[in-house]
């Protein structure tokens, strides 16, 4: 049976919060979403007939600025998963310190069984259903699981023609060509590398002596096995939703992603001028992958991957979590015992949002930054957020996602004594 994400979400965060007092009141606050929009959504297909889907937005809460967060296509997609997710999104934001509160969207449908011109009627079909509950000071939405630049480039453009304005800032991660920002593409893969850096930093690793197994070769993981490799770290296994290669010597990230992008199998291959020759590989399933004898584990598939079955496997001392929820909160305590290190979501996978909301902040003023401004002011937001959950895990006794939602929580409790509602 599939679990309720929600109440596992909010069960991890009252273990946090339970033995701090002042949180009571916040903890209140996100007890529950503040608004979420359910629609039955159809789209004709290319044969005539009319399909229908479910469609869900939520606003968990926006005590620190309009909503923001991605929209996923998804058949597994239900609305406690979407509230849960919304909720991650508003302790990330606060984690990352950028202005916003937390939302999520999504469609319940297998996006691969649809042609591109259906994908762009369900895409335009969602818009035409949640007009009135996004707008760039209200609820932004963006790519998540499933859904890309392409995707947003429609939804962005159905939000014009109803609301017969320009309004880029609308939805983020859409096309260059459309208000989009240079590094959004990366930036989630990226800013799940600066923190491996910065924990490199603090470690005295010697990224050549380390090794990585990366569950899920979408954009996250993608990018962030790129850059780690390029920074010497031995990329040793890769998956996709199918299964797994694995290569104690190491895979070369760029050939494996080429050859994926030409034939959509994940092969384990060294491509030089364009000759892709295969390389010595064991496959592995998604199960093996996540029990490796790694030094670093990165989930940056789904939620749920690592929890009470499999926990006494997981042999890697650090997991990096790209994917959104990728332990559940039940085997916490169990990791903790078992000495592997997490370093949580919203911290870990919070490069997506920052340059997010760059590209917001681009659009609203009506200028083009720099790839170098990009990077840079990302570089600065993920060290100031890593320094300062650091810098508590060292004085305190608890793991990095407690200290890191601690100050999430501390964030958001300011703010709602601003606010005057905590009175
Ligand atoms: N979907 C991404 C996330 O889960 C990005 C959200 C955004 O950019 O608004 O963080």
């Amino acid at each position: 049976m599939r679990k309720d994400l929600l109440n596992d979400a909010l069960t991890r965060l009252s273990t946090i919060a339970q033995d701090t007092p002042q949180f009571g009141a916040v903890l209140e606050a996100l007890s529950q979403p503040q608004s979420t929009l359910t629609s039955h959504i159809a789209i004709r297909k290319d044969n005539g007939n009319t399909a229908y889907f479910k469609a869900y937005r939520c606003r968990y809460n926006d005590l620190l600025g309009p909503t923001k967060g991605g929209i996923r296509f998804h058949q597994d997609a239900d609305q406690s998963e979407v509230e849960a997710l919304a909720l991650w999104m508003t302790l990330k934001c606060a984690v990352v310190n950028v202005p916003f509160g937390g939302a999520k969207g999504a469609v319940t449908v297998d996006p691969k069984k649809l042609s591109p011109m259906e994908l762009e009627r369900l895409s335009r079909s969602y818009i035409r259903a949640k007009a009135d509950f996004i707008g760039p000071e209200l609820d932004i939405p963006a790519p998540d699981v499933y859904t890309n630049a392409r995707i947003m480039g429609w939804m962005m453009d159905e939000y014009e023609k109803i609301t017969r304005t320009k309004c880029p800032a609308v939805i983020t991660g859409k096309p260059l060509a459309f208000g989009g920002s240079v590094g959004r593409e990366s930036a989630t893969g990226r800013g799940a590398f600066l923190c491996i850096q910065a924990l490199a930093g603090k470690l005295d690793w010697q990224p050549d002596q380390k090794t990585v197994a990366i569950q899920g070769f979408g954009n996250g993981g993608y990018h962030c096995a790129r850059l780690l490799q390029a920074d010497g770290y031995k990329v040793v296994a890769i998956s996709d939703s199918k299964g797994g290669i694995f290569c104690e010597q190491g895979l070369d990230v760029e050939s494996v992603f080429s050859e994926k992008q030409r034939s959509n199998e994940l092969r384990a291959v060294y491509c030089q001028h364009s000759v892709c020759e295969d390389i010595e590989h064991t496959r592995i399933s998604n199960e093996e992958l996540l029990s490796l004898d790694v030094d670093i584990l990165v989930p940056a598939a789904l939620a749920g991957v690592i929890n009470k079955e499999n926990v006494e496997q997981i042999q890697a001392s650090y997991i990096v979590e790209i994917a959104n929820g990728p332990i559940s909160s039940d085997v916490d305590q169990q990791l903790k015992e078992q000495g592997t290190h997490v370093i949580p979501d919203i911290l870990a996978n919070a490069g997506g949002v920052v340059v997010s909301f760059f590209e917001w902040c681009q659009n609203r003023q009506g200028e083009t930054w720099s790839e170098q401004k990009v990077t840079e002011k990302l570089n600065d937001y993920m060290h100031q957020a890593f320094e300062r959950a650091w810098t508590r895990y060292q004085q305190t006794n608890g793991s990095m996602r407690e200290v890191v939602y601690q100050i999430a929580l501390e964030r958001l409790s300011d703010a709602l004594h601003a606010h005057g509602t905590s009175d």
